[in-house]
């Protein structure tokens, strides 16, 4: 990547690196101004366990540097950042990072964290997933390291495994809410043997529009997933449509669960009047 393309290095970006970027994957940057000696920065917001919930953690460390010290230019090397919740005082968060510059640009791993961060899990994907458990574990955890092609090899077969049970329930949804015959129609016909261009193309009309959020269809995606080799993608291609793939499934799936609670409720509610 040349160094136009790059954005330069700023608190905010080094704050989204630490709480999220996975052990030992890169990140470029243009260089910051010379006016930045370090790395550091004050605050970083993360899950406190002690408190039960999201709080800011600040560097507590008293910095040094006297009057009149000539302020050091950023270098490569290494740096240390350690993070106390604001608020308990007791949960710590650290994190090792080497840092590579030259002339134009400065790229950034993290070679250690304390403690182990979490891989995040969507509860209810989970429990939709559940019998295809160690395929989505998988994929969740090569998504967390960032590798791409794997990730992608997995949701793809997630996918593979789960579309039917899919339309399952997205039938469910369309007959409770007295979709039109055409839309029932199209859910229908994705399940027969046809070609994946055609189901790309029913994909977009099987699918309510109250589970289109501005006319993204997260069902078209998915088939869009199905008709996609691995090998033809780059890296980085396949770790944006893992990605993809992971939020259309954790969208629908977790849509149509409220949506089925919230008409059992109110069955249950309005129906005995
Ligand atoms: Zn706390």
């Amino acid at each position: 990547m040349s160094a136009e393309d790059l954005l330069i290095l700023t608190d905010a970006d080094i704050k989204m690196f630490l709480e999220h970027a996975p052990l030992y994957s890169w990140r470029h940057f243009k260089r910051p101004s010379v006016n930045r000696s370090s790395l550091h920065i004050n605050e970083i917001d993360s899950y406190c366990d002690v408190c039960g919930q999201i709080r800011p953690f600040h560097d507590l460390q008293p910095r040094g540097g006297g009057a009149g010290m000539a302020i050091a230019a950023l270098k490569t090397g290494t740096s240390y950042f350690s993070f106390t919740c604001v608020s308990c005082k007791k949960s710590k968060r650290t994190y090792l990072v080497e840092q590579v510059l030259d002339d134009e640009t400065i790229k950034i791993q993290k070679y250690g964290e304390l403690p182990r961060g979490n891989i995040p899990r969507d509860k209810i994907l989970q429990k939709f997933l559940k019998d295809d458990r160690d395929n989505y574990e998988k994929a969740v955890i090569c998504l967390s390291h960032e590798y791409g092609i794997a990730a992608f090899a997995y949701f793809r077969r997630v996918v593979e495994n789960n579309i039917s049970r899919m339309l399952d329930l997205i039938q469910e949804d369309a007959q409770a809410s007295g979709e039109a015959s055409e839309t029932l129609k199209a859910i229908q016909s994705l399940r027969d043997d046809s070609p994946m261009s055609d189901k790309i193309r029913v994909a977009n009309l099987a699918l309510p529009s109250h589970l289109q959020p501005d006319g993204l269809n997260p069902l078209g995606r998915l088939y869009q997933v199905l008709s996609e080799g691995v090998h033809s993608l780059s890296e980085a291609e396949c770790l944006k449509k893992a990605r993809a793939t992971s939020e259309c499934l954790a969208f629908l799936v977790s849509e149509l669960a409220s949506r089925k609670e919230h008409r059992a409720r109110f069955k249950s509610m309005v129906g005995g009047l």
